[in-house]
């Protein structure tokens, strides 16, 4: 999908009337989950067009480490706790949004069946912050 068309995108230019805006920055904007999997359940996402998580590189380390604290912050600001939150990203093709996002729910232990198969930790179609550092760290390291 091109970015003129990504409802994120437009979400991030701040032309999207339903949606309401938590947190923004320069790079970053948050706002709730149409669906929430809990009571609290956040998407935190990079205003610049990036397609998915495994479109990441080294160079993006500092990005997802910025989604993480923001993410943080803007849980506990609405009473969240980061202790038992749950935070990961959508791995390709299994998202329905092509544009880069931060699940972050709160708290995990809440989720109903459907969305803990949704958003099972590490399997083909979701993965945790964690994880995507790790491997983004690797590919760091095969450069240097
Ligand atoms: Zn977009
Ligand atoms: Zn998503």
């Amino acid at each position: 999908m091109s970015s003129h068309r990504c409802i994120f995108c437009k979400i991030a230019k701040g032309d999207d009337p339903k949606t309401t805006i938590l947190f923004q920055d320069d790079e970053i904007v948050v706002f709730k989950d149409r669906k929430p999997a809990t009571s609290h359940h956040y998407l935190v996402v990079p205003k610049s067009h990036k397609t998915d998580a495994k479109s990441l590189g080294a160079d993006d380390i500092q990005l997802v480490n910025t989604l993480v604290s923001v993410g943080n912050r803007v849980l506990e600001e609405n009473g969240g706790q980061v202790s038992d939150a749950l935070m990961g990203f959508h791995w390709p093709p299994f998202h329905s949004i092509s544009h880069l996002h931060l699940h972050v729910i709160s708290a995990r232990q809440d989720m109903g069946w459907i969305a803990r198969g949704i958003f099972r930790p590490n399997t083909l179609w979701f993965v945790t912050v964690e994880w995507l550092l790790d491997r983004l760290t690797k590919m760091k390291n095969n450069i240097e």
